[in-house]
């Protein structure tokens, strides 16, 4: 490797526990390796409020803490990490070539950690209050709510966490799920129950965004009865999931019908030499430490590759 052909034994699209590790892994195993993490690198555990389930932190840890020594431990042990987000990727021969803040990078193995991206209710009027109101992202906005009333649309951990943060700024926030029971973890569910300032409201499901330039409701329908509520609310977060980031390889390498990215035990793509790990190909557990295991045996694997010679 050198720099000033910019060709890599290693390189890793994505800066989240998957890529991090990653990277960690193949510098550790003597590859030259850069990371492209994007313009704010850390993915979706950036917007984590508070970690308490990763080993290692007695106490819960935020998640921007968490990724910038992430980020620290792979640059010292030798890892170029770019702020630039990959735009093209050439996977149809070898050397890989990628395309990144307008130059060209080649790379023996390729591993794939792009993650997953916050998914949206696809209604037109979520669209049109998209940014006035409307959000995906409680860390971002939730500030310009202090005193106000919220809602948080979605059941699952980040519609917990969300509504939990929401109410730090907050009078209010109402919890609005399909269901009559949350998806969200035990542990917090009970904290949502605890918290005064949380009306979980079940059964319902947003029908319409109302206001003038900004949102100032939202209309919900009660699923089992058609009863409709009316929520007098400026700020609505969207929180019903994550679809994988697969922008930038479809058509290169074989994904399932929900767009994940199909690999088999042991992280391989269905391109030889490229390797997959974290959100982007992981259909059922989404955790940090899963992703970040799964960085892990995508980098021994593409170790493993380069070592052979690309067999
Ligand atoms: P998720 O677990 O898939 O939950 C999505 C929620 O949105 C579900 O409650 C779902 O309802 C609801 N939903 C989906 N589509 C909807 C629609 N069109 N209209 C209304 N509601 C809809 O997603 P997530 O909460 O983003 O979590 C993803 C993964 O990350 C999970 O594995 C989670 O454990 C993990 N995570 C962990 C933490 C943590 O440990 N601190 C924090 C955040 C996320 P149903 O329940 O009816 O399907």
């Amino acid at each position: 490797m050198t720099e000033q052909t910019n060709h890599y034994e290693i390189a890793v699209i994505g800066s989240g526990p998957a890529g991090f590790t990653a990277a960690i892994y193949a510098v550790r195993g003597g590859a030259s390796t850069v990371l492209f993490g994007g313009v704010a690198p850390g993915g979706q555990l950036l917007q984590t409020m508070e970690i308490e389930n990763y080993p290692g932190f007695v106490d819960p840890v935020v998640g921007a803490d968490l990724m910038s020594r992430m980020l620290k431990q792979a640059s010292r042990l030798g890892a170029r990490v770019l702020q630039e987000s990959v735009s093209e990727a050439d996977l149809s021969a070898r050397p890989f070539r990628l395309k990144s803040g307008g130059k060209d990078y080649t790379a023996d193995a390729v591993i794939v950690a792009t993650g997953a991206q916050a998914r949206w209710l696809g209604t037109p009027s979520e669209e049109k209050f998209k940014g006035k109101g409307v959000s995906g992202c409680a860390t971002c906005d939730g500030f310009f709510f202090r005193g106000k009333e919220v809602c948080v649309v979605g059941g699952g951990d980040s519609a917990a966490e969300d509504a939990l943060f929401l109410t730090k700024f907050a009078a209010k926030v109402y919890l609005v799920h399909r269901r009559d029971k949350l998806r969200a973890s035990f542990r917090l569910q009970e904290k949502l129950k605890a918290n005064p300032k949380i009306e979980i409201i079940y059964d319902h499901v947003p029908e319409e965004f109302t206001g003038d330039a900004k949102l100032t409701a939202v209309n919900l329908k009660n699923v089992k009865t058609g009863a409709p509520r009316r929520l007098e609310v400026p700020g609505a977060f969207i929180a019903i999931g994550h679809t994988p980031a697969t922008e930038l390889v479809k058509g290169k390498l074989a994904l399932d019908e929900a767009g994940y990215i199909v690999t088999d035990e042991r992280t391989a793509t269905s391109v030889p030499g490229v390797f997959a790990a974290g959100d982007v190909m992981d259909t059922h557990y989404k955790q940090a430490v899963v992703a970040a295991g799964a960085g892990c045996k995508a980098a021994m694997e593409a170790l493993l590759f380069i070592e052979s010679g690309g067999k």
